[in-house]
């Protein structure tokens, strides 16, 4: 539905402040209770609320919005209960809900939104929105705001729907106008809505500049940041905690015969959710997962699209893993239902996160918007120490840099000498957590090694190919994060904390610590896979220090459970070939089958009391996503050595008194 010119409050409808004292929530919830942002400062009301809180994977397996959304906020839980119970937060007759800093950090998944959307609200009030969760709300037709605007709407005042489409670009401000994405695509095919010509006069460009220059349908060769583009998109991917959703979508909006024009650029993955029976949480949804399952093959039937389904129960692998294997090329743009979609950039491509209906839009028209997004650059000197990995480099970056916002919504551009020090699946680590950051994503430089590691994997790619959609930074391109130089050498060994809830420090990846200021801390299990460390380096690291271990006559310490979970068929194939299973086996470690698991909660090795402690090689640490436990992030060298310790532990050459041979 169209956006009136005036925004105002319904006299009839409420506003939900979701505070940082719980008991407040409850009692609005319960209908006690109506606040008033008069009577607030932003410092009373929760940041950082993540989009597990809002939809944890569980409330997801309802792919239908207005299934999903009678169970909005099923993470918020408070001494072991929901916060805000089945049906709350629609029969509260909310029309707006207002938080702090951060709203919609972590998964990329449009369900959060959907959640508050048909429970009622229209309006979402925060100090600052996640890049992914702000599209999401702007593709749902939900309005943003900040506090003063409500300030203003709560005295009873008409706001401008100009306000909500502040710091937007045209194309975005006429989605939120036409009142969401599908509206706006109407919009346009009707002539009603117009695509503004970007006329950006010759300018130095960033790696991120350039390939959205080279896609662009509506601009001449040179861009900026905040330009409204409509760009091709050149391919991307789902799987099958999306792509139900993605398919009623596209039935919805073009009926049940709906066609692809390019089927062959997008694929299907079967990785999320291949081993959820194994967690005894997940058992009673196994009837909603198989109907995911089945509206995927039947997704994939209907249209075309590349098939990477399960075989025999076992995933090809995580799709990001797979798809830097073969999908995503240099001077690419790539968009696919996941928010470490990011991961991509590492081949010098452009690949980011985006919500179903976003995907389901792009993949029916081939194009998609995007306003060109400021970049930082990280200039790497140097080589990292004996001991020290991509994973401790990109904890260093999230506390150093995205905590104070420095990466907020910017693509994050990785090079210089020490980037070529870096493995690809190295540089894989670094960009895939750029979504970790906050940024829009991330892209790094195409060397010799990209293109040699790129041609021993792709047929379907020529050196001269490569070298001709490959980007590099111009000279003197501009970067409005600055440009951040990165001795390497410089970098430990790093954890990200679970925080500390009784100093409102919540769970964050941005809680970086360095492991020899840590104490002893204890742990239950140590887990090594997702996408971010389930690839070759990572199970070579693993293997370095288990092998070490083995030699020296050392088991996996008593109460500890390590779990090794591989990227892919691919990988496991690998360690398969190098006698590595073997060795894991030897020293007590369980090993994973390929595809995604405990990082979403849906697989061997989530913890399922709060006093378990682990040490896990993933990426994000946000509270309840990996089960009820205290979860340290670190790198898969430091979760092997802390698994034969039995407490988080940094990695030594020879710490266990043998070396392997
Ligand atoms: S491995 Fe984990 S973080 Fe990576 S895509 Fe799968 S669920 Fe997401």
């Amino acid at each position: 539905m169209k956006n009136s010119p005036a925004v105002s409050l319904t006299p009839s409808k409420r506003v939900l402040f979701l505070t940082k004292d719980p008991e407040l929530i409850r009692r609005q919830i319960a209908g006690e209770l109506d606040l008033r942002m008069a009577d607030l400062v932003v410092d009373d009301l929760l940041d950082d609320i993540n989009t597990d809180v809002m939809t944890p994977a569980w409330v997801c397996f309802d792919y239908r919005p207005e299934d999903l959304a009678r169970n909005a906020y099923a993470g918020l839980i408070v001494d072991g209960e929901r916060l805000i119970p089945r049906d709350g937060l629609r029969n509260g007759q909310f029309e707006v809900i207002v938080s702090g800093y951060r709203k919609g950090v972590g998964s990329s998944r449009e369900t959060a939104v959907q959640a508050e959307k048909w429970s009622g609200i229209r309006i979402a009030i925060a100090a600052s929105f996640a890049p992914i969760h702000a599209a999401n709300n702007v593709n749902q037709g939900v309005l943003m705001g900040d506090h003063e605007m409500l300030t203003r709407l709560q005295a009873g005042e008409e706001v401008p729907l100009v306000e909500f489409c502040r710091g937007y670009d045209s194309l975005t401000s006429s989605k939120i106008g036409h009142g969401g994405l599908f509206a706006f695509s109407r919009a346009l095919a009707s002539g009603e809505a117009e695509v503004p010509t970007v006329d950006t006069p010759t300018r130095p460009m960033t790696m991120a500049e350039k390939v959205l220059a080279a896609h662009a349908v509506n601009a001449t060769d040179f861009v900026k940041p905040g330009d409204a583009l409509v760009v091709r998109v050149d391919g991307g991917y789902s799987h099958e905690f999306t792509t139900a959703q993605v398919h009623y979508f596209l039935q919805q909006e073009l009926g049940a015969d709906y066609r692809l024009a390019n089927p062959e650029r997008f694929a299907v993955f079967e990785d999320h959710l291949i081993y959820a029976d194994e967690v005894a949480k997940m058992r009673p949804f196994m009837d909603q997962i198989e109907e995911l399952r089945r509206l995927q093959r039947e997704f994939q039937a209907h249209t075309g699209v590349r098939d990477y389904s399960a075989r025999d129960g076992v995933s090809p692998g995580i799709c990001h893993e797979v798809a830097r294997q073969e999908l995503v090329a240099p001077g690419q743009f790539i968009l696919a239902t996941d928010s470490h979609t990011c991961m991509g950039g590492c081949n010098n491509a452009l690949t980011w996160g985006v919500g179903a209906t976003e995907y389901a839009n792009l993949i029916a028209t081939g194009v998609s918007t995007v306003e060109v997004p400021e970049s930082i650059r990280f200039e790497l000197r140097g080589e990292l120490a004996e001991g020290v990995t991509a994973k401790d480099l990109m904890l260093h970056i999230l506390l150093q840099y995205a905590k104070p916002q420095r990466t907020l919504n910017r693509v994050m551009e990785f090079g210089g000498e020490g980037l070529a020090m870096l493995s690809m699946d190295e540089r894989a680590t670094l960009t895939n957590m750029a979504t970790e950051c906050s940024a829009r994503g991330a892209i790094a430089e195409l060397d010799e090694t990209a293109v040699t590691w790129l041609l021993s994997r792709r047929r379907d790619l020529t050196r001269d190919a490569i070298l001709a959609a490959g980007v590099s930074p111009d000279p003197g391109a501009q970067y409005e994060g600055g440009v951040v130089e990165i001795d390497l050498g410089t970098i430990e060994p790093m954890v990200a904390h679970p925080g500390d809830p009784d100093r409102g420090i919540a769970s964050d990846p941005t809680n970086g610590a360095l492991v020899s200021d840590l104490g002893r801390v204890e742990i239950d299990i140590a887990y090594g896979g997702s996408c971010t460390a389930g690839k070759v380096d990572d199970l070579e690291f693993y293997h370095r220090v288990i092998a070490e271990a083995v030699a020296a006559g050392r088991q996996v310490a008593p109460n500890v459970e390590f779990l090794i979970q591989f990227g892919s068929r691919d990988v496991e194939e690998y360690c398969r070939s190098r006698g590595y299973l073997s060795t894991f086996e030897k020293a007590g470690v369980r090993l994973i089958s390929p595809g995604c698991g405990a990082c979403i909660g849906c697989g061997p090795g989530v913890s399922d009391r709060p006093n378990q402690v682990t040490v896990s090689a993933i990426n994000r640490n946000y509270k309840g996503r990996s089960g009820p436990g205290r979860l340290y992030l670190a790198s898969p060298l430091t979760v092997a050595a802390s698994a034969f310790v039995g407490a988080i532990t940094a990695y030594e050459p020879g710490m266990f008194g043998g070396m392997a041979s």
